[in-house]
């Protein structure tokens, strides 16, 4: 049986706000991708995607806040770390469409580009509330993780997935198909890309199967073993199915995930944690014009790096899919003043760790 082929303009009946129009570029690093062995390599550069400065999450933003409960509240709350990237994303599109976040924050140690995203979303339409750990939040705010139907405030899902928002994702690969047919690139053998909570690996992927393309998605897990396991992931993908078939589009010859490889020899310490391979894989592609950060990104590239040292990947053609948001991302001179009493305490403690640097004063 020959299946289907799928195109973006099949998903055209299902909400989304349209934030995302334009596909995000594609970069070759000719250099690179010669001194590595490789074919080819690519970047997509979803760091250049306009809408709310950019990155993988505006893409699950586009279909999540189209539909209530977002749709309606006033108000929205989502947990994450101080330097989130989702984070950025929603205190973005709060500013964009006249709503509040009520930004529940757990600490992470001060990394590349952490205060800078957390003085943008001190900056924006936002309350904070600090909390030590992750554990920490989710023991004092449960409905931060098991959902809520609560609509004031209406809680976003963990890093802003679930099968609605991993439409944007599947929609992203679909997006990559195109500009494939269109010779933008040649045909990936394989894709490395980060792996936090599953919703752009596995969305990628599955819109990537749709397009009839047999790039195998290398999904380097950043978090830990017990929320990033093989199990999670095919649950979310068979999610994603049953949920597109209830919006009319019929992806049961795409339920089983063949091509997908989760790779969990970059996670180091665990999540959140910068490592010796990311701090040098963030340099290598900062010599080659393209900005990472160590805790996602720089994990990915990573991987990239250390299964082209091991010889593999020789002439094949690979993409780096780049999810960090673009920069430098604006921010109020008092941002500082806006941040909740323990949160600066402890800003203050680990400043010797490394100068709470950004672009305020
Ligand atoms: C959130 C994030 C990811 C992880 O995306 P998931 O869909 O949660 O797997 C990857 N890279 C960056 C830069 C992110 O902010």
């Amino acid at each position: 049986m020959v299946a289907r082929r799928w195109q973006i303009s099949d998903l055209d009946p299902i909400p989304r706000l349209g934030l995302i129009e334009e596909p995000s570029p594609i970069t070759e690093l000719p250099q690179l991708a010669a001194q590595l062995g490789l074919g080819t390599l690519a970047v997509k550069r979803d760091d250049q995607i306009g809408a709310l400065h950019g990155g993988n999450k505006p893409r699950k933003l586009d279909y999540l806040l189209a539909v209530p409960p977002f749709s309606e509240a006033k108000r929205w709350a989502a947990l994450g770390a101080i330097g989130s990237g989702n984070m950025v994303a929603l205190t973005a599109a709060a500013a964009q469409l006249d709503r509040h976040v009520e930004a529940h924050l757990f600490w992470e140690p001060l990394s590349e580009g952490v205060v800078d995203n957390l003085a943008f979303v001190a900056s924006g339409p936002t309350s904070m509330r600090f909390h030590l750990s992750r554990f920490t939040a989710v023991l004092r705010r449960p409905a931060l993780v098991l959902g809520s139907s609560s609509t004031d405030p209406a809680v976003l899902p963990v890093g802003s997935t679930n099968p609605r928002s991993t439409l944007g994702s599947l929609r992203a690969g679909l997006e990559l198909a195109d500009q494939i047919a269109a010779g933008e690139l040649p045909t990936p053998d394989r894709l490395y890309v980060a792996l936090g909570t599953g919703g752009t690996s596995v969305g990628i992927s599955l819109g990537l199967a749709m397009a009839g393309l047999d790039t195998e998605v290398i999904a380097v897990a950043v978090v830990e073993h017990p929320f990033t396991t093989w199990s999670q992931m095919t649950r979310l993908r068979h999610q994603v199915v049953a949920f597109s078939d209830q919006q009319g589009l019929d992806l049961s010859a795409h339920r089983a995930p063949d091509r997908f490889h989760i790779e969990r020899s970059q996670l180091g310490p665990g999540y959140a944690i910068v490592t010796p391979q990311s701090n040098q894989a963030c340099q290598r592609l900062a010599d080659a014009g393209v900005t990472l950060e160590p805790i996602y990104t720089g994990k990915a590239m990573a991987a990239l790096l250390a299964a082209a040292a091991g010889g593999h990947n020789r002439g094949k053609n690979i993409l780096f899919w780049n999810t960090r948001h673009g920069g430098p991302l604006p921010c109020s001179e008092t941002w500082r003043c806006t941040l909740p009493p323990a949160l600066v305490s402890r800003l203050n403690r680990s400043s010797g760790q490394r100068a709470v640097v950004g672009g305020c004063s």
